[in-house]
């Protein structure tokens, strides 16, 4: 029994261990420029960013590598968002990674895309493999970058994906990339809106938020700078109102199918790089994972005191405090 136990924690701990660093880079010595979850406001209708992008430099042409061993899954051909894009099915982990973007593919993979493309022409098409048939190695030139599809400069859009029954989950790639942030970090709450008016934040005291109803129901402006030149989206983001944790998001998992309900999560105002996120919401969606303001339902107090937790992948946290008043 005794032994059982050790040999499940053993094996617990070992593929904690092996998940955290599945996947290698996509593309050598860059660094992210977007997160998993970010808002897009780009292309016919608003979604959310189901993946991290890699800087290449502004260029086209850079080295693509298979972040890990598998073999080809898919192609897309003049996807609207994906532009052209790869995907390699990875059999050890059933876990699928994406790459798009891509200007062209390496000449192992558009042999296949070639004749079809030839074909059809700018049509969007899909091509799927049996999984196996075509291995790719880890760090193997799969394609090199560009800016097809929804892109504004050239980069390199990375994602990982899991199939499940008639959907599938999208995972933020940094759960399982070897990717190591070298620039400085700064989470920061920025502004709140409650009633449409602002409240600008004080960074070491307590923000005063007027509301009206018998709880709060607020929207914030939030980001993470990433040395000067990147902004993504916190990781997860908290509200605890007299100290008991109401209201919580938690960017690590969206559902292929909840791509186009960005609105649920962000409030207007928001773009690809403005984040206004409701801290509320009368929706169920995978990012939202605590929702109960059952504890205020009957609130007679004029005065409740607030906290807002900002935190990111790396491990770092930052606390607002705040004070609700009905004014
Ligand atoms: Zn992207």
């Amino acid at each position: 029994m005794k032994k059982t136990f050790l040999i499940s924690l053993y094996i617990l701990i070992f593929s904690i261990f092996a998940i955290s660093q599945l996947f290698q880079p996509p593309i050598k010595n860059s660094y992210i420029t977007a997160s998993f979850g970010e808002y897009r406001d780009t292309g016919a209708e608003s979604h959310f960013h189901l993946g991290v992008d890699f800087s290449t430099f502004n260029r086209k042409g850079e080295s693509v590598y298979a972040a890990a061993e598998g073999s080809l899954y898919k192609i897309w051909l003049n996807d609207p968002l994906y532009g052209n894009a790869i995907f390699l099915y990875h059999e050890d982990s059933d876990l699928v990674s994406g790459y798009a973007h891509l200007s062209v593919f390496s000449d192992k993979i558009s042999k296949y895309s070639q004749l079809v493309q030839n074909e059809f022409g700018n049509q969007r098409i899909e091509i799927v493999f049996p999984k196996g048939k075509i291995p790719i190695n880890l760090n193997e030139v799969i394609a090199y970058s560009g800016d097809t599809g929804e892109a504004i400069a050239p980069h390199l859009h990375f994602e990982v994906l899991k199939q499940s029954q008639d959907d599938f989950t999208m995972y933020d790639p940094l759960e399982f990339l070897e990717y190591h942030e070298q620039r400085d970090k700064s989470l920061e709450l920025m502004r709140i809106r409650s009633n449409n008016k602002y409240f600008e934040v004080t960074e070491n005291g307590e923000t005063v938020v007027e509301y009206t109803g018998n709880y709060p129901r607020i929207d914030i402006r939030v980001r993470e700078k990433l040395g000067d030149n990147s902004t993504i989206l916190p990781k997860k983001v908290s509200m605890y109102i007299n100290d008991i944790l109401t209201y919580k998001m938690d960017f690590s998992i969206i559902k292929e199918s909840e791509i186009y309900k960005a609105d649920a999560v962000f409030g207007y105002g928001s773009t690809s790089s403005i984040y206004w996120l409701k801290m509320y919401s009368d929706d169920h969606l995978s990012p939202i994972v605590i929702n109960d303001f059952s504890a205020f339902s009957y609130e007679t107090s004029t005065t409740l005191n607030g906290e807002i937790v900002l935190e990111d992948i790396w491990g770092n946290e930052k606390v607002y405090k705040l004070k609700f008043i009905k004014p």
